[in-house]
Order: structure tokens, then C-alpha cells, then sequence
């Protein structure tokens, strides 16, 4: 069964670029379905008006309630779809976060703009907000399409075998490992001795010291929480020792 996103925005044209690559071609395949409803289809204001001064005044316009409960409605259902609001003010979204949305059968992405949405139909239909950072956009649809894109990827089929999202960074904690292709040389540089060589077992243990010590340079705050094999701690300690023990 797809994995089925029913997005409501403003800007339904900004979705378009989900049509390439990994996640074009999963929706071909019928694994993802991503549907956008213009919240404009939903006015009852003569000029088609979605937004309206904040009360209290203030800066900027609020979108208003009635037509995205309308919008929600029209796609809602009686499945009871998941609801998530992109907000900056949401959980930031992680690998594991988006492994938990692969395994929904149906999310309904709200994206706002302008200042933002009338809280009382965020209360009324809104399960999850959901952000991508710390930092403020001008509207949730890149959010949407990152949330879309990272969920996706983790649904079954998605990634072809040789692309499995196992290995990537971030799914076990970790940081990846260093990737290189043909050729075996470029300006000088050469593609590490053990690639060359075939031997799996020995390729798995210089990728998994690979991670460790990239994980350790570039995010050493991840490794707290990562799960670490006795032998991983012992291959830390020793290869930061030896280095940070140079003269
Ligand atoms: N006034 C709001 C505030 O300070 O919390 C920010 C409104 S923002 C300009 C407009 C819309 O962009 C938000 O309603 C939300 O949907 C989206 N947005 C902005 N930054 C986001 C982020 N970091 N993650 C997810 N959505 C975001």
C-alpha cells in the first residue's frame, strides 16, 4: 500500500520538484502518493482571500481558520489521517522521527505563511507540529518537501538494496563512512587500499572505523547517544589518543 501525503498549501506548483528522482520515481512505482489541495479553493471570501489582520494588531496577516478546516476535510476522510502542522515552533525532525511517519498509511501536511495560522484550528485538527530547524522560513512548503522527501526514503522499496537507507548517516547514530568512485586516482589522491581489495570483512571493519572517527571529528555530540560496541569505544579511545597525543 503507498505511503500516502496529502498536503495542504497555498503553493501547490512548489511541489512539482518532488517529481524527480528517488521520490518521482517511487511515486511512479506507486509506493508514494503526494497530493496537494489549494487552501484557496476553499475561501467563501468574494476575492478569494485566505488571511486577515491578527487581532491585537501586529505585523503581517494570519491565515484564517474556515478554509483549512475546509481543505482538511476534503481529504481527511473518516480514515483519521495523521495531521502535521510544519511549524518552526515543532519538534525537530530527525532520522528517527522520520522513520517513525515511513510506517503511517496517510499524513496531511499543513503549511502556513505570512505569520502564521489561526491557533484554534491548529487545535482542532493538528496531531504533530513538525520542524525542519531552528530558524524561521517564509512558508512550510520546503519543510513539507523535506519532511516528504526523508520519510519517504524510508519506506519499504523506496531505496533500491544498494542505496538502503541502513547505511546512511544518522540511522544508527552515526555518521557515514567515506564514499568513492572510479577513477582510482584523482589529482593525486587515491582511493583507500582496502576498497580496492574485495575483502568484505575487512571493508565492513575500516567502514565502521570510518564512521566512528568521522562521527567523533565532525558531530562528537551524536556519539553520547549512539549505540557504541565495547570494540567501538576501544577503537575511539585508542585512535583520538594516538592523534591527539602527536607532538
Ligand atoms: N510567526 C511564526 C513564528 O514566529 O513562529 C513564523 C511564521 S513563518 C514566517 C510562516 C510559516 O512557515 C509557518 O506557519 C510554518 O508553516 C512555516 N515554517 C517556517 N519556518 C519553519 C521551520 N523551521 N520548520 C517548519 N515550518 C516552518
Amino acid at each position: 500500500m503507498a505511503l500516502k501525503f496529502s498536503v495542504l498549501t497555498l503553493f501547490p506548483e512548489m511541489f512539482d520538484m518532488l517529481k524527480t528522482s528517488i521520490i518521482g520515481r517511487a511515486v511512479e512505482k506507486g509506493l508514494i502518493d503526494v497530493s496537494c489541495v489549494n487552501i484557496r479553493d476553499f475561501t467563501k471570501n468574494k476575492h478569494r482571500r485566505v488571511d486577515d489582520y491578527p487581532y491585537g494588531a501586529g505585523g503581517g496577516m494570519v491565515m484564517q481558520a474556515q478554509p483549512i478546516y475546509d481543505a482538511y476535510r476534503s481529504v481527511a476522510g473518516d480514515d483519521r489521517p495523521l495531521v502535521i502542522y510544519m511549524s518552526p515552533q515543532g519538534k525537530v525532525l530527525n532520522q528517527k522521527l522520520a522513520r517513525d511517519l515511513s510506517r503511517e498509511e496517510h499524513i496531511i501536511l499543513l503549511c502556513g505563511h505570512y505569520e502564521g495560522v489561526d491557533e484554534r484550528v491548529l487545535e482542532e485538527i493538528v496531531d504533530m507540529e513538525v520542524s525542519i530547524g531552528d530558524y524561521v522560513l517564509t512558508g512550510g512548503e520546503l519543510p513539507a518537501m523535506v519532511l516528504i522527501d526523508c520519510v519517504s526514503r524510508m519506506r519499504e522499496g523506496v531505496l533500491d538494496s544498494k542505496e538502503t537507507f541502513e547505511t546512511e548517516s544518522h540511522y544508527d547514530g552515526l555518521l557515514e563512512y567515506p564514499q568513492y568512485t572510479r577513477p582510482p586516482e584523482f589529482m593525486g589522491r587515491t582511493v583507500p587500499e582496502v576498497l580496492l581489495g574485495g575483502n568484505h570483512k575487512d571493508i565492513e571493519s575500516w567502514r565502521r572505523e570510518k564512521k566512528l572517527e568521522r562521527t567523533r571529528k565532525k558531530r562528537p555530540d551524536l556519539l553520547k547517544k549512539a549505540l557504541l560496541t565495547k570494540a567501538d569505544k576501544e577503537y575511539l579511545e585508542n585512535f583520538f589518543d594516538k592523534i591527539e597525543k602527536k607532538p
